[in-house]
């Protein structure tokens, strides 16, 4: 079994540790968090050792009930690899204390690339990171756009990609964040970040981006256009995004065009925190003019990179050398097929 440390227990640690939990080869040896909170408490529901950043604060857990097991540095000694989920920036920091322990360590999107020198996505550069010791998996938005891309240049190659991702405001729980009533430009400037953050993946891509917020929480919504080296079909297409471990297609008979219908249908599904794990590809946004492929795709930001992650713990510690072979794992383990 691979022992896993998440350090950083919130939207997307406690995901992540609910589905390294499902694996059969990997288990959870900790979580972390700063200060005794509702998701502390559910790391106690799920009897996860709670370990923490400064044990000066191991009173307050323990008055609010919350048993602590020990202190990061206790919790790195006992792991394998540790995925790095605190909030972006802080991970970064967090680098030191991963070298010294000795473990091999995940970081998120929201640390740079250079934090590990190396940037993961599943369907992309699986083999790339076997046997690495420090990968980061890359943010929610740039994981659907490799897939897509990947897909898409693999049967036709890709010329040139235009993106735009109109991006939910904060994540369902987040009170803190906006617009409340605004389309903000983010950034004013072109191409936004994703571009870049593709290529540190698919480097041959040429790509250019840009990048809107809006007042909501459940997804991010992609406008994708690729030019095609060789001219294609909406068919085969398709095809392609059926046979896919990781990307869905809304079909038009479901009636849904928009997040919120795309959610209640998965949360029908009886998906865990209603999660949509594959890009939502819109069956009928799909359209192909011999070398100009259009479409939409839902990409939910607080789920897509959580499988992803745990095809990285394989990759890095070497014990499944296929990258179709982990996914399958990771999806079946999760119960997961993509949604048709
Ligand atoms: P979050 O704020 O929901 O959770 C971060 C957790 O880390 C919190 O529980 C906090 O208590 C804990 N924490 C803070 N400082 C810590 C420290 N020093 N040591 C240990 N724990 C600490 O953040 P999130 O949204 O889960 O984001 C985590 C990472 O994932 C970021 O890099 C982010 O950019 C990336 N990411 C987030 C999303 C998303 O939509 N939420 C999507 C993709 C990637």
């Amino acid at each position: 079994m691979i022992r896993v440390a998440i350090n950083g227990y919130g939207t997307i640690g406690k995901r992540v540790a609910d589905a390294v939990t499902c694996q059969p080869d990997m288990t959870v040896i900790g979580v972390s968090k700063t200060k005794p909170s509702a998701e502390a408490y559910i790391a106690k529901e799920r009897e996860f050792p709670l370990y923490i950043a400064d044990l000066s604060k191991k009173e307050a857990f323990e008055r609010a009930g919350i048993p602590v097991a020990g202190s990061v540095e206790e919790m790195l000694a006992a792991c394998d690899i540790v995925v790095d989920a605190t909030p972006g920036g802080i991970g970064a920091k967090n680098r030191a204390l991963y070298e010294r322990a000795g473990v091999k360590a995940i970081w998120q999107g929201g640390e740079d690339h250079e934090v590990a020198g190396f940037s993961f996505s599943s369907s992309c550069n699986y083999n790339d990171a076997i046997g690495r010791d420090y990968a980061r998996v890359v943010s929610c938005n740039t994981t659907g756009l490799c897939r897509i891309i990947r897909l898409v240049d693999s049967e036709y190659g890709v010329k040139k990609v235009r993106a735009t991702m109109i991006r939910r405001g904060g994540d369902p729980g987040d009170i803190k964040r906006g617009p409340i009533d605004a389309i903000v430009l983010n950034p004013v400037t072109i191409p936004s970040h994703h571009g870049p953050d593709l290529q540190s993946v698919l480097p041959d891509i040429r790509i250019t981006t840009t990048a809107l917020i809006v007042p909501t929480t459940m997804m991010h919504m992609h406008v994708v256009q690729m030019d095609l080296k060789r001219p294609g079909t909406r068919e085969r297409i398709i095809e392609l995004i059926s046979k896919n471990p990781r990307i869905g297609l809304v079909r038009r008979e479901t009636g849904i065009t928009s997040t919120a219908e795309l959610k209640e249908y998965v949360m029908d599904l009886g998906r865990p925190r209603s999660d949509l794990w594959e890009n939502g590809v819109f069956e009928g946004s799909i359209s192909v003019d011999e070398d100009d492929l259009c479409l939409f795709q839902a990409i939910h930001q607080e789920a897509d990179v959580v499988v992803e992650t745990i095809d990285c713990i394989r990759a890095m510690m070497g014990t499944i050398t296929d990258a179709e072979e982990s996914i399958a794992l990771t999806n079946h383990s999760l119960g997961f097929t993509p949604i048709r």
